[in-house]
């Protein structure tokens, strides 16, 4: 049907911006067609993350996140690089989408992760969507990660609905910054499998000046422990070690930055527990020259290994650590549509 619609379009006397504009109406109204009720009038007023921005996005109006409705998958991708009970032998499916309601200024994905940009679309409607994850899941792991799709929910909703009328029913993976809202959480109970949130810093001056984040701190707490309250500090798996379900906390060490690495993990331990599954990051990588000098190296073996002693000194147990060299291997590359030398 959309194919037909893209066709006329393009034979129609319009300039070249008024058929852009033309086929973003199509779209948009083709998306609204898999939304549900509820999930259009969430867009009305778009509460969907702690910005509580109450953007009419049904209408065009763009909150913090810039985003309409629209798919804006920026990428569809079987990664190697997550952690390895996610990832296994043959990777996940990772589904990245454009913009986000955090603005790190180091974001490795800043090509589509940056709100100044147009959201990117790769595949414009949700039929190719559904193919293509179909399509990676046949050489994956039975696994779906939704990257960054705290302000794409109800689309990331949308999507599982349709890849369950195919009967497929990969193990769903909520992959995000932790600056996320606990009502959109509780709504993800039945969704979910795996949350994979970041904890980034437990300094809020901090979080305002890297990620543009107020009160991230309070936020990622109340977030963090509404995902452990449902998924708790177990991590399970069915009799041949694939992923069922449970939470990993991610952190990524920045340079000259230990005091916050050592508070975030003392925050973990006391706010939610040492019982769970922490993923410690080291591929940290300055995407560009950063206006923080502090910003524009990798860390060092010898930060990675004091932030990895003081999580063990305070009784983590569960650690899924990174060699420093892994850095290239998990990066994207948004240009080619793949990773930067992924073998
Ligand atoms: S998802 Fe976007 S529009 Fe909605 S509250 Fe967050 S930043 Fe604002």
């Amino acid at each position: 049907m959309i194919i037909n619609f893209k066709t006329i379009i393009y034979k129609m006397y319009l300039s070249v911006q008024q058929k852009v504009l033309l086929l973003q109406f199509v779209m948009t109204n083709e998306l609204l067609d898999y939304l549900t009720s509820e999930e259009r009038e969430q867009l009305s007023h778009c509460t969907l993350c702690p910005r509580k921005c109450g953007a009419d996005r049904l209408h065009d109006k763009k909150g913090f996140c810039n985003l309409g409705v629209s798919l804006s998958t920026a990428l569809i991708i079987n990664h190697k690089g997550e952690e390895p009970i996610l990832s296994k032998d043959k990777g996940i499916t990772n589904v990245f989408f454009s913009h986000c309601n955090c603005q790190c200024i180091f974001c490795q994905n800043y090509k589509i992760s940056s709100n100044k940009t147009e959201p990117k679309n790769l595949y414009p409607t949700m039929e190719e969507v559904i193919d293509r994850i179909i399509s990676v899941l046949s050489t994956s792991e039975n696994v779906l990660g939704f990257v960054s799709a705290t302000h794409q929910i109800p689309v990331m909703k949308a999507i599982i609905r349709e890849l369950h009328k195919r009967r497929c029913y990969p193990k769903i993976v909520y992959n995000c910054g932790g600056y996320e809202s606990v009502e959109s959480l509780q709504e993800l109970e039945d969704w979910v499998d795996v949350y994979l949130p970041d904890w980034k810093y437990a300094d809020n001056e901090l979080a305002q000046r890297y990620s543009s984040a107020p009160g991230y701190n309070e936020t990622v707490i109340s977030a963090v422990k509404e995902m452990y309250r449902q998924k708790g500090s177990s991590i399970l798996t069915d009799i041949n070690e694939n992923i069922e379900s449970g939470l990993i906390i991610r952190h990524l060490v920045l340079p000259e930055q230990l005091e916050n690495s050592k508070k975030v993990l003392d925050e973990i331990a006391w706010e939610i527990s040492s019982n769970i599954t922490l993923s410690l990051m080291s591929q940290y990588n300055p995407p560009f020259v950063l206006p923080y000098s502090d910003l524009n190296r990798k860390i060092t073996q010898k930060e990675y290994n004091e932030v990895l002693d003081f999580a063990l000194e305070s009784g983590f147990h569960k650690i899924f650590t990174q060699d420093l060299g892994s850095t290239d291997s998990v990066i994207p590359d948004f240009d080619n549509n793949t990773f930067v030398n992924n073998n």
